[in-house]
């Protein structure tokens, strides 16, 4: 397949050409090129790097019906929230069929990953990695031990299947169970994740203490706080839907002017279906519905691009023969890629199919 028109990626938009082949990049080039003919089909639009869905909590598909009116703590808070007491009243059979369908329509959507969040212990991770098995995406399973005070015995054994793990928040943990988990997780050289400002301001003295390799939500978070979350060097994934349901918005304007490293997720799925694009233009919408816009290359970096890089493998978010992007073609106009990208792509997509299965747990 040739696509002529544009790339957008780690290096930004450029008018180009892409020659693709059983879903791999064989060449790249300049418009206006000559020795375009004979490369199979062709088509205009934009070819850019899988997304990454950078935050989900992938067992919460298993909630079928409009969930309870409620804050965000009584839906979600850790343990006896709305969505535990689901997980704990559902068979493993169904939560695994649950979470596939999921991963199944971001496979659709042409996402390449997902950062999930898988509460119920090492079983939750075995569970995930089940429920992901053979489909073409890379799972990073950030999982949660579940006694409390901190089991070492139980964390030592969900790091070994787990990629890291993913807590709730500092109201939720306190500072040993933090520490207990980050220093675990630096042992095994995998990453701490936490919850931060979602519902409530929280201080930057508790959740960044122990660092965390990455914080979700920041919704409530002051700009100053946010420039102790740069200085402090700790990438960021927004959901700006997940907040939107329940009233907030992260201060993206702020995120973009001060430089953070910035992902994005769909969060919880009895929420919102765990669409990358959705997300992408509602956090577009957004931002103008609050007067404090971003740039549309701001948002489809944190979907394209900063991923790729937390994830330890920038070269993905590059569209260049030999790098190991995951090419997906988007029917679009070139002209203005990433505001094409970003309000627009939902039923605009090819998603080549690769002549081998994916680089499933290579990552980390
Ligand atoms: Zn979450």
């Amino acid at each position: 397949m040739l696509v002529e028109g544009a790339i957008l990626d780690a290096d930004g938009a450029r008018p180009a050409y892409v020659h693709l082949r059983k879903g791999r990049i064989v060449e790249t080039g300049r418009l206006g090129t000559d020795g375009l003919r004979g490369r199979g089909p062709r088509v205009r639009g934009i070819v850019v790097p899988a997304p990454v869905n950078a935050h989900t909590h992938l067992g919460d598909a298993v909630s079928v019906r409009e969930p309870p009116a409620g804050t965000v703590a009584a839906l979600v808070r850790p343990p006896h929230g709305y969505k535990f007491r689901l997980l704990s009243e559902t068979s493993p059979a169904a939560k695994r069929g649950a979470i596939r369908s999921a991963l199944s329509r971001m496979v659709r959507e042409g996402v390449a990953g997902a950062v999930d969040f898988r509460e119920e212990g090492r079983a939750g991770v075995d569970l995930l990695r089940a429920a992901a098995r053979g489909l073409p995406i890379e799972v990073h399973a950030l999982g949660r031990p579940v006694a409390r005070p901190i089991d070492p015995e139980e964390l030592r054994r969900l790091l070994e299947v787990a990629d890291g793990i993913g807590l709730s928040s500092a109201i939720d943990e306190d500072r040993t169970v933090r520490r207990a988990v980050a220093l675990a997780c630096r042992r095994a050289g995998k990453p701490y994740a936490l919850h931060a400002s979602e519902a409530v301001r929280e201080d930057p003295d508790l959740y960044l203490d122990p660092r965390p390799d990455l914080l979700v939500h920041l919704a409530r978070a002051t700009a100053e706080d946010l420039e102790r979350v740069r200085a402090a060097g700790v990438p960021v994934v927004v959901c700006p839907r997940s907040n939107a349901l329940f009233g907030r918005q992260p201060d993206l304007a702020a995120m973009e002017r001060l430089g953070l490293s910035v992902l994005l997720g769909t969060d919880n799925a009895m929420f919102h279906a765990p669409s990358v694009w959705r997300e992408l233009e509602f956090a577009y919408v957004a931002t103008r519905l609050r007067r404090r816009p971003v740039s549309a290359d701001f948002l489809a970096r944190a979907a394209l691009v900063a991923p790729w890089r937390w994830l330890g493998v920038p070269d993905a978010a590059r569209i260049a023969p030999g790098t190991s992007a995951r090419p997906v073609v988007l029917r679009l106009p070139p002209d203005d890629p990433a505001y094409q990208v970003v309000t627009r792509v939902a039923e605009h997509l090819i998603v080549p199919v690769r002549s081998t299965p994916g680089r499933r747990g290579r990552r980390r």
